[in-house]
C-alpha cells in the first residue's frame, strides 16, 4: 500500500514538473492549468465525492515528495488558517475574474496584453520566462495564458513556503480549490 502511494506521488508530481517545464518551452502550455481548475468539479459530479483531493491531485503530491523531509513541521497556528482560508478563496476568485476581464479588455484592444509573471495578482516577478519555442501566439492567447501562470505559480509558491514552515500539506487546510469544491458539494 505504502509502495502504492509513493508510485502515484511520484506520477502525480511528475504532472507539476512537466507543466512547469513545458511553460518553459512556450507560456500557452500553462493553458494545461485549466484542466486542473475543470477536473475536480468533473470527478465530483460523476463520483459524488471529492476524489480529487483524496486520490489525484498533484498539488498535494508535490508538496509531500518535495517538503515530507525537510519541513520544519511546526504546528500552524489556527488564526493564520481561518484568515488564508479566508484571504485565498477570495484571492482566488478574484484572480480568475481579472484574468478573465482583462483577456476580453485585450481581445477588445482596450489594454495591452501583459507578457509577464505576476506574484499574487500584483506583483511583477524579477524574471522572465525563458520561451525556447516561438508559437506565433495570439496576444489574447498569450494574455490569458500569463494569468493562468500566475495563479499557478503564486499557489504552488505559497503552497510551498507554508509547507515548509508548518506541515508539509498545509496549504490543504486554506487550498481554494478544496473550499470551492466542499462549496459545490454541499
Ligand atoms: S486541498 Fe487543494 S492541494 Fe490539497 S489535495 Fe485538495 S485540491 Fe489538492
Amino acid at each position: 500500500m505504502t509502495k502504492y502511494i509513493r508510485e502515484n506521488q511520484y506520477l502525480l508530481s511528475l504532472i507539476v514538473v512537466l507543466f512547469f517545464s513545458l511553460t518553459l518551452l512556450n507560456i500557452v502550455f500553462s493553458l494545461l492549468g485549466v484542466f486542473c481548475l475543470i477536473i475536480p468539479f468533473i470527478m465530483l459530479a460523476l463520483s459524488k465525492k471529492n476524489i480529487w483531493c483524496k486520490y489525484y491531485c498533484p498539488r498535494s503530491s508535490v508538496l509531500m515528495l518535495f517538503l515530507s523531509k525537510i519541513s520544519l513541521r511546526l504546528k500552524p497556528p489556527k488564526w493564520l488558517i481561518s484568515n488564508a482560508k479566508n484571504i485565498l478563496i477570495m484571492y482566488f476568485g478574484l484572480n480568475l475574474f481579472f484574468a478573465v476581464m482583462s483577456t476580453i479588455m485585450v481581445s477588445v484592444g482596450r489594454i495591452p496584453p501583459i507578457d509577464y509573471v505576476r506574484f499574487m495578482i500584483v506583483f511583477r516577478v524579477p524574471f522572465d520566462l525563458p520561451q525556447f519555442v516561438d508559437l506565433q501566439t495570439s496576444p489574447i492567447l498569450l494574455h490569458f495564458s500569463y494569468r493562468i501562470y500566475s495563479i499557478m505559480f503564486s499557489s504552488t509558491v505559497i503552497g510551498l513556503v507554508l509547507g515548509f514552515i508548518y506541515y508539509p500539506r498545509t496549504w490543504c487546510s486554506v487550498c481554494p480549490m478544496k473550499q470551492a469544491l466542499n462549496y459545490v458539494k454541499k
